[in-house]
């Protein structure tokens, strides 16, 4: 279906905003543009849920949370960054790999299954977009990914 995506995205980290325990705070920065895209809204709404988990999970008290969207031509890029304890720099792609978990005694305690960013990737690519991470250990992880997108001429119905 066709869904606007900053009302889309707003409307997820909203339900984390009001929800959440931590004391974290979220700072967005997203475009004042309608940039419509196709996509499936319940299985987005997964993948987006699960980086936003995973950015709470391992965020220190006080730290924040970003929320950037970016238009390119054919593609918007989204990206979710935190100040958590990071991922070391040689397993940072290993992620996305089913059931990997970074630090199996922290992730223990955290709780989880490790295939929340497997399935994540899974739907991107479904979706015709890429999904990585780039992270600093010790500052904090963001997560990208990509969604393609065309950018509506005005009064051409074609
Ligand atoms: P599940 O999502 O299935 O409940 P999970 O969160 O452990 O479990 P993933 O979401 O796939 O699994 O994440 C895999 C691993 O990647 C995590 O266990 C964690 O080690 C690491 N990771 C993911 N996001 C972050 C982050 N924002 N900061 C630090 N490490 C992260
Ligand atoms: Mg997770």
């Amino acid at each position: 279906e066709w869904v606007e995506f900053n009302h889309f995205f707003n409307a997820i980290i909203d339900r984390f905003e009001f929800s959440k325990s931590q004391n974290v705070y979220f700072k967005r920065l997203l475009p004042s543009l309608d940039l419509f895209v196709e996509i499936d809204a319940d299985k987005m709404t997964q993948v987006i849920d699960n980086i936003i988990s995973n950015a709470l999970k391992y965020s220190p008290d006080g730290g924040g949370i970003r929320f950037g969207v970016i238009m390119a031509d054919n593609f918007i890029k989204v990206m979710i960054s935190d100040d958590g304890m990071g991922i070391p720099k040689a397993n940072v792609n290993r992620i996305f790999d089913r059931f990997y978990r970074a630090d199996r005694a922290r992730s223990r305690a955290m709780g989880g299954t490790g295939l929340g960013l497997a399935i994540a990737r899974e739907m991107i690519m479904a979706h015709c977009g890429e999904i990585w991470a780039e992270s600093e250990e010790g500052e904090g992880t963001t997560i990208f990914f990509t969604l393609p997108f065309e950018i509506q001429e005005d009064g051409e119905w074609d």
